[in-house]
């Protein structure tokens, strides 16, 4: 089989293209930028995915992180089975987020109370308006480089003024809305003590991706997110910490548990869900009964707490308990990183990785950590280009953007890797 071979994706993709804005619905799935039409899919299971075209790629997306079992996991699939021949939504109460909610607050110290939603964005943007309304402020501090889904007062960047003021980064986003977010930059305690001299007395909440993984992979001092905290404490803001990405993810009580962050409010989604849409903000009781219909925070959804999602995402996280399965993940990224880190050194690339997230790019010459985007080396999107094509062409499918992290799922098997890795050094041999 050729694998380049796209004569039934490219067909599908001139169609998409006239019923959606670039053919897709989430923007990075166009492969934009890539000079290549991107590749149908049409079925996957476990660590692979199958185009259209009948080629069989090694997935080391997962479909931007969820599938931390893989796809189709056997135990998750039989609960999903179950749950769909039972009911598909109820819109009351029912027992599945139940169990899924005394799970949560049962692992997690800092979580007492939670509310299900169905995306990681909306639970970013119920957590900001639950913040304003605890601590009776406007502002939230965000940092440069992180994520929250596309709440609009965090489509935004730093701007050209002053310290700390910002500019929309998306057309759409008023100037108002804006200007109630404050831009940080990542590991600058000092930059942060500034915004904070200035602004303290109107700060509702600092956000930060604990792990920010959604522009490269930019790994932060423990230090640093703790005195996040402590600038919070001191200027009775919320800290909160969005683990949408990172969240069971790196460990069962994620990157606030394992280094012990102390969050006030905390997003999950991803893998929360197990592969469908589920999202979720928590946090300590006093905080969290705020929220309607307790308190004066209005949030709803019609299928919040689908029920599908609740079994899907309690049957991953107990399976992921049982097999103790971060620490099966976590040994064998590092084991494909280090495997392939000399044939990237040699091409004068770089891996970095954290749990089970990795990030190929463009080497530093002083092999410093890359901590924050001004530190992201310039090449990055043209060497990514090269690399992520190729590797297509061997059946290996990264996310198809050169800032996207990859993950490792359960069902990534050390044959499977070692698949992985003869396919990635064939590559980079092969590359100039
Ligand atoms: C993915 C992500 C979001 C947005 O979640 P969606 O489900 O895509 O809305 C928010 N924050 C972080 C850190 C994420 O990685």
């Amino acid at each position: 089989m050729n694998k380049s071979d796209l004569s039934q994706s490219e067909p599908l993709f001139e169609r998409a293209l006239k019923v959606a804005p670039g053919g897709v619905h989430s923007p990075v799935r166009s492969f934009k930028g890539l000079e290549r039409a991107p590749i149908f899919f049409k079925s996957a299971k476990g660590a692979y995915l199958t185009s259209v075209d009948g080629v069989k790629y090694i997935d080391f997306c997962q479909s931007f992180g969820p599938l931390i079992l893989g796809h189709l996991d056997e135990d998750v699939k039989v609960k999903v089975h179950e749950m769909i021949d039972t009911a598909w939504s109820f819109g009351a109460c029912e027992p599945y987020s139940l169990e899924l909610a005394e799970f949560i607050t049962a692992q997690i110290p800092f979580v007492e109370k939670v509310r299900f939603v169905s995306s990681g964005t909306e639970a970013v943007m119920s957590s900001l308006r639950l913040a304003r309304a605890y601590t009776g402020k406007t502002k939230v501090i965000k940092f440069d480089g992180c994520y929250h889904g596309h709440v609009d007062s965090l489509l935004v960047k730093a701007g050209s003024g002053l310290a700390g003021l910002s500019a929309a980064s998306s057309a759409g986003v008023s100037q108002a809305v804006a200007e109630e977010t404050l831009i940080a930059q990542l590991d600058d305690e000092a930059g942060l003590e500034r915004i904070f001299q200035e602004w303290g007395h109107d700060i509702a909440a600092v956000i930060i991706e604990p792990l920010p993984a959604n522009y490269g992979l930019l790994i932060q001092r423990k230090d640093f997110l703790k005195k996040i905290k402590s600038l919070c404490a001191k200027h009775k803001s919320l800290f909160i910490s969005d683990e949408v990405i990172s969240g069971f993810r790196v460990s069962l009580t994620g990157m606030s548990g394992d280094w012990l962050l102390e969050p006030d409010l905390v997003c999950y989604g991803k893998i929360l869900g197990g592969g469908f849409p589920v999202g979720c903000y928590g946090g300590r009781k006093e905080i969290m009964d705020f929220v309607a219909p307790l308190g004066p925070v209005y949030q709803a959804g019609t299928l919040s707490a689908n029920p599908i999602g609740m079994r899907a995402g309690l049957e991953t996280l107990k399976k992921m308990v049982a097999l103790n399965g971060w620490q099966t993940l976590n040994e064998r990224t590092s084991y494909f990183v280090k495997q392939l880190k000399p044939f990237l050194l040699a091409k004068n690339l770089d891996i970095s990785h954290f749990a089970s997230l990795f990030w190929i790019h463009e080497r530093v010459s002083d092999s410093k950590p890359i901590r924050e985007i001004t530190s992201i080396p310039q090449g990055q999107g043209e060497k990514f280009k090269t690399l992520f094509l190729k590797l297509l062409d061997e059946g290996v499918y990264l996310a198809p953007n050169a800032y996207e992290v990859g993950f490792l799922s359960l069902a990534h098997t050390d044959e499977v890797l070692d698949l992985a890795i003869q396919k990635i050094t064939k590559v980079l041999s092969e590359m100039k």
